[in-house]
């Protein structure tokens, strides 16, 4: 059997193009959809990330602001900064991309961001929200995942299994609270689990969301099960990859996400999203 594609980059730019549209809407009542970007220090990987996202914005009719600080900005400017782009009306979402330096609190920086401007969803009030089903911001990466599974059909999960490996707040965890949402029934592995491919061959859908290479290999998969692959690794050539055996779990499984290509697109799009919908939120 070989899987059949999952293509982020074709359902980003279909989403994209809804975005672009209500970003026009939004505009012609006067309000342009705004998001800024904060990047503290130099982390190459962090400048890359930063700049993807400005770029899907002005593709995409959103205005948006990068504000680049050294590493030696203390928090309490950074803080201060958060107070003064929540108040800008011209601002309707703030990011800042982590990891920030050590000096740095992250989870105080994340909660001084005002829950109506949170579009990276990290915030204790989006997650709160999640948790309880009330409107919030859905964190980027696993709702970029949500809309996978959608587009081919998954979106409401009952009598379906999913497996995810990975806890981690921004990733892991709103990842499983959504399924469940959707109906599924879930179940979180993570480093402490026992045997995980006694797990992850139950499953109907894999969710691998771990930083390290073939964490899920094909006797691992279920045959026709989906696999989402969350995952951002480089191979010993250096190449990016996931965490999934891609070669080997596509003879098995019915769906499966490629990296790069996956998952990494939709994040960026489901942040545009998400910097709509606070637009709009904010304009009714
Ligand atoms: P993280 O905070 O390091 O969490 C990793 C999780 O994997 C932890 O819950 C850990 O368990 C679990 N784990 C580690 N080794 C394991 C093993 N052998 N078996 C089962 N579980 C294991 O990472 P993250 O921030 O969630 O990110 C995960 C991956 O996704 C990374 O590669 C990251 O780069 C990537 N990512 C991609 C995107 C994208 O847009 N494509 C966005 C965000 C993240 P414990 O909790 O027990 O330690």
């Amino acid at each position: 059997m070989t899987a059949q594609l999952i293509d982020g980059n074709a359902l980003s730019q279909q989403i994209r193009a809804e975005v672009a549209q209500r970003a026009a809407a939004l505009t012609a009542r006067g309000v342009k959809p705004g998001l800024a970007v904060i990047l503290v220090g130099d982390n190459p990987a962090s400048q890359v990330y930063v700049r993807n996202k400005v770029k899907a914005c002005e593709d995409s009719g959103l205005h948006s602001v990068l504000e680049k600080y050294d590493a030696a900005m203390t928090e309490a400017e950074l803080l201060a900064r958060i107070d003064a782009l929540n108040r800008d009306p011209a601002i309707h979402g703030i990011l800042v991309q982590l990891p920030l330096p050590k000096h740095i609190d992250d989870h105080k920086v994340i909660e001084a961001i005002s829950p109506a401007k949170d579009v990276d969803g990290f915030h204790v009030s989006s997650a709160g929200a999640l948790m309880v089903g009330e409107v919030g911001f859905k964190a980027c990466t696993p709702y970029g995942c949500m809309k996978m599974l959608e587009s081919i059909g998954m979106k409401d999960l009952r009598g379906k299994h999913a497996v995810v490996i990975g806890r981690s707040n921004i990733v892991g965890k709103p990842m499983a609270m959504m399924l469940l949402a959707a109906n599924a029934t879930v179940t979180v592995c993570h480093s402490g689990t026992a045997d995980l491919g006694a797990m992850t061959r139950q499953a109907d859908i894999v969710v691998a969301a771990v930083g390290k290479r073939n964490v899920l290999t094909a006797d691992m998969v279920r045959p026709g099960a989906v696999v989402i692959d969350v995952g951002m690794n480089r191979n010993d050539a250096g190449k990016l990859c996931g965490d999934v055996d891609f070669d080997g779990v596509k003879e098995v499984a019915g769906w499966i996400t490629p990296v790069p290509g996956g998952v990494g697109p939709m994040t960026i799009t489901m942040l545009l999203v998400n910097t709509i919908e606070a637009a709009e939120r904010c304009a009714a």
